[in-house]
């Protein structure tokens, strides 16, 4: 397996799939019974607590209308219901993931908006219109949730309902879909949350199990918004590439021998005032993306504005060199496709035409230093010895790298 697919799939599994998996072989092996009772009790309430606090102050109403759903459920399902504890089951496992779907696509409007409150009121209404319908027209609730949807050749030894199956089946490929778009932790937490809220409704589990796999779920899902959290400190929104505090970090882990390159688009300012700030954007991302793959052990961070910075680790100045010459000739060749403004008669944009395809250089300077030889000098005098180095670069004609 080539590493431009492991990265993907580590993110995918890791650490949502783990923990689910890990979940399901506790359950599997019985663990969870070995659990204190007064755990098993708290555990719902100090998650959705938790959970809803941390939400409300990293102002993520998806997390908090989420937690509620799950802990509604959770609590529900813990009343002496009789009867209504299967109905309760078969429209909660139709329910949650589509109500998963909902929250993972919704764009965050706080709770106090218009939006907000129609959303809690969407909320609010189901379990309402569910008990509504289970008093007065049970045999209807009982049909909807029952009906036979499909016929498949083979019995699956699921006490699910063909309603379940569906609702998990699409919940779960929508926030997939949406997860390789977005690439983001918080759909990755929604997809492992709506795999466990069917661990919980749609297989066989004891009470105390399915309390613990829905509790679970609110549990991935605080993790997701911990993990958006760190993706918002350390990386950066625009190209992608660990941004400047993650470059703070990374300085403090070099060893005794390591170079620090400073890395300059050329004459950028023209981009902007010629092609307009959504195309300079645009160039930005291209050359993240090509510094990114640069050779050598090096790492790439987005410094600020049009400037960038290569660390490697392990290598001198002399080492990372003919990495960086290689990089600062891959950029220079590749240039920058300006797609043209020509359209064909339905709106759409011609691409790839030769007359409305126009390929415009992009070219680096760049500047490399090493470990300075004062003892008590640490990378930040490298930097600065390394953006000497790029001003000399600048100086000499640019497209070039300087070592200082
Ligand atoms: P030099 O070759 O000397 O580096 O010239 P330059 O034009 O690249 O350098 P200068 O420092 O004059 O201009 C940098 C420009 O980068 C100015 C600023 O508008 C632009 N810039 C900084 N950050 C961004 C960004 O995030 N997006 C876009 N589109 N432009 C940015
Ligand atoms: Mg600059
Ligand atoms: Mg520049």
């Amino acid at each position: 397996m080539t590493s431009a697919w492991l990265g993907p799939l580590l993110r995918f599994f890791v650490p949502g799939g783990i923990l689910w998996l890990g979940a399901v072989l506790a359950v599997q092996q019985g663990l969870n019974e070995t659990l204190p009772p007064a755990v098993l009790h708290l555990a719902p309430y100090v998650v959705a607590g938790g959970g809803i606090i941390l939400g409300w102050r990293f102002n993520r109403s998806k997390l908090v209308f989420a937690l509620l759903a799950l802990f509604t459920v959770d609590r529900l399902l813990a009343m002496p219901l009789g009867e209504g504890h299967a109905t309760i089951i078969q429209a909660a496992g139709v329910l949650l993931p589509l109500n998963f779907a909902y929250y993972a696509l919704m764009t965050e409007r706080g709770f106090v908006t218009g939006r907000g409150l129609f959303r809690l009121v969407l909320f609010g209404l189901q379990p309402i219109l569910c008990a509504g319908l289970f008093l007065w027209r049970p045999a209807t609730l009982r049909g909807w949730l029952e009906a036979p949807l499909f016929k498949l050749p083979v019995t699956i030894p699921l006490p699910a309902t063909d309603a379940m199956l569906c609702a998990s089946s699409l919940g779960f490929l929508f926030i997939l879909l949406l997860y390789v778009r977005r690439r983001s932790p918080m759909e990755n937490a929604f997809l492992w949350g709506v795999a466990s809220a069917f661990m919980a409704l749609a297989t066989t589990q004891t009470p105390a199990a399915v309390s613990l796999f829905l509790t679970f779920a609110g549990l991935l899902l605080i993790i997701g918004v911990i993990e958006t959290a760190h993706t918002m400190a350390f990386r950066d929104e625009l190209t992608g590439l660990p941004g400047r505090r993650a470059l703070e970090e990374a300085m403090l882990k070099l060893g005794g021998r390591y170079a620090v390159a400073m890395v300059d688009i050329d004459f950028f300012k023209k981009f902007n005032d010629t092609y307009g700030h959504d195309i300079g954007d645009q160039v930005l991302r291209m050359v993240a993306g090509r510094l990114a793959q640069v050779g050598g052990g090096g790492k790439a961070f987005r410094y600020g504005g049009e400037e960038f910075t290569i660390l490697f680790n392990g290598k001198n100045p002399e080492e990372a060199a003919p990495h960086l010459e290689q990089l600062r000739k891959t950029i220079e060749t590749s240039g920058f496709s300006l797609r043209g403004g020509k359209r064909t008669r339905n709106g759409r944009k011609k691409r790839g035409t030769a007359d409305n395809c126009r390929k415009v250089s992009v070219t680096v300077s760049m500047g490399v230093a090493g470990r300075p030889v004062a003892r008590q000098a640490g990378p930040q005098q490298a930097i600065k010895a390394a953006d000497k180095a790029l001003y000399q670069a600048k100086k000499a004609g640019r497209n070039r790298v300087v070592k200082g």
